[in-house]
């Protein structure tokens, strides 16, 4: 798997700078995204039930939560957790909805390597990876950006790979109601990298199919060429 273009390389370099002083600002926040941070800041202040299960859980792994470096950590991790469910909040299918045009373009559209980053429901550990999709018009085609977005919206939720991959083809199926629907995920754990079987570079595919997809033999070998690496 290509993985140049992952975003996540902000983890060992966080590591790398554990050790520099913090800025004097007070904006000693885990990472510099300001959409993360910052908008969650002004928009959700209301972390408080959830920064208290943070510290409640500082606590029960036998760190002290008033310690220096912690202080913030709770409220920090509320914002974050926030930031990567935020997908609970939209709509998947009205996001379609609100792109589909009206076209006699009849053959399979593929979007490959749509970056995506998800948790895992199971050990609330990151996994991320690329969707590769494809569908086949019935005279209705879709924005191509709203695409990669409904993957964004069902990856930031609590997920299994499996069922998000489902998620995704049922909801280009419902709305654009294609000939077709075809996704393909694969995605590394890190709840198989950093714990249990300690799986560096094992690579999970998971695909969904619809219509001619599963009818017809050349359709799907059609996709899955033009998504091979
Ligand atoms: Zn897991």
């Amino acid at each position: 798997m290509k993985s140049t273009s992952m975003k996540q390389e902000k983890m060992p370099s966080d590591i790398s700078e554990s050790n520099l002083p913090l800025p004097s600002s007070g904006q000693n926040c885990c990472c510099d995204d300001d959409e993360c941070c910052s908008a969650a800041l002004q928009h959700e202040p209301l972390t408080g039930g959830l920064s208290g299960a943070v510290s409640a859980m500082l606590e029960g792994i036998g760190e002290d939560p008033q310690r220096e470096g912690l202080l913030k950590t709770p409220e920090r991790v509320a914002r974050s957790l926030r930031f990567l469910t935020r997908g609970y909040s939209e709509n998947p299918e009205e996001l379609l909805k609100n792109a589909v045009f009206t076209e006699a373009y009849d053959e399979m559209v593929v979007v490959r390597d749509i970056d995506l980053f998800s948790m895992c429901e199971h050990h609330l550990l990151p996994f991320f990876g690329k969707a590769h999709i494809a569908y086949i018009p019935d005279g209705k085609i879709v924005g191509l950006s709203k695409i990669a977005r409904v993957v964004e919206v069902y990856a930031r939720r609590l997920q299994v790979q499996e069922r998000l991959t489902q998620q995704i083809r049922d909801a280009l199926q419902n709305v654009l109601n294609p000939k077709g629907v075809g996704v393909v995920i694969e995605a590394k754990h890190l709840c198989m990298v950093m714990r249990g079987v300690e799986k560096l570079n094992s690579i999970t595919t998971t695909s969904a199919m619809s219509g001619q997809f599963i009818s017809s033999q050349s359709t799907r070998s059609e996709f899955l060429r033009l998504i091979r690496p």
